[in-house]
């Protein structure tokens, strides 16, 4: 049984040895087949995967390669398992993690950053220097599951602490497994100035309202917030990027 050194486990949540797993072979070839459940390390928790959406950047790995990246080149025939939506239960807890306990819900961010670079120390982990160079020898921190590290088409899966959102009983496990794809889109209308949350909008219905569900698959052509002025877009370049010249570059979503 399950038992490593250092790793707290709980008989509520026996963890088998082993668990089935997809694994990349050559381009468009997965496979299911058996790993190691893998083992949590400081500040990681072990998840149990309970549900997991497919992206369709999922499909453009397991067809072409980028954006996965293991050690250092190209994903394929390297025993590497893809999926980066998924959502589970915290079975086991890496030494000295105390932020969460094991039964709890939770979904997953991606990206873990190596937090000492330069785009880490601003928050822009998503983008770390020290991307992919993860694996094997060359650990730097930064993990991006299912792009750098083994992902969620599997039983199990191994997440920083700084990667788990805690889940509501309410919310659904497939439904959770799309936080953080919504997430990444309201921070970027947030970031635009356009849509604020709980600001009037096209798509303005209460939650349990089918009219939401309806507005929220049609496109939004009603803009409540004054398109960005040139001077807002450098700032806001200069925030993401740190430094100006790449606010033409990154956003530039009116300028075609
Ligand atoms: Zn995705
Ligand atoms: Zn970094």
């Amino acid at each position: 049984m399950y038992k490593p050194e250092h790793v707290k486990t709980s008989p509520d949540f026996p963890i088998p040895d082993t668990m089935r797993a997809w694994v990349l072979g050559d381009p468009d070839q997965l496979t299911l087949t058996k790993k190691p459940v893998p083992v949590p390390k400081r500040a990681e928790v072990l998840v149990r995967i309970d549900a997991v959406a497919i992206c369709a950047t999922d499909l453009e790995i397991i067809h072409h390669g980028p954006p996965a990246m293991i050690q250092g080149g190209q994903p394929f025939n390297k025993n590497f398992t893809p999926g980066h939506e998924y959502m589970g239960t915290v079975a086991a807890l890496g030494p000295g993690v105390d932020e969460y306990k094991i039964g709890e819900r939770v979904t997953v961010e991606i990206h873990a950053g190596c937090g000492q670079c330069k785009r880490c120390r601003e928050g822009m982990y998503t983008a770390c220097h020290n991307y992919g160079l993860n694996y094997g020898d060359v650990d730097k921190g930064h993990r991006a599951n299912g792009f750098t590290t083994d992902g969620g088409f599997a039983e199990y899966a191994v997440n920083s602490i700084n990667t788990l959102v805690r889940v509501s009983d309410e919310m659904s496990d497939e439904e959770a497994t799309l936080v953080v794809t919504a997430g990444t889109a309201m921070y970027g209308l947030t970031e635009l100035g356009g849509l604020v949350a709980g600001e009037p909008s096209a798509a303005n219905a209460s939650a349990d309202d089918p009219a939401l569900y309806r507005a929220k698959m049609t496109p939004v052509t009603t803009r409540t917030a004054p398109r960005p002025t040139n001077r807002d877009l450098f700032m806001m370049g200069y925030r993401i990027c740190g430094r100006a010249p790449c606010a033409g570059r990154v956003l530039s979503p009116w300028r075609g």
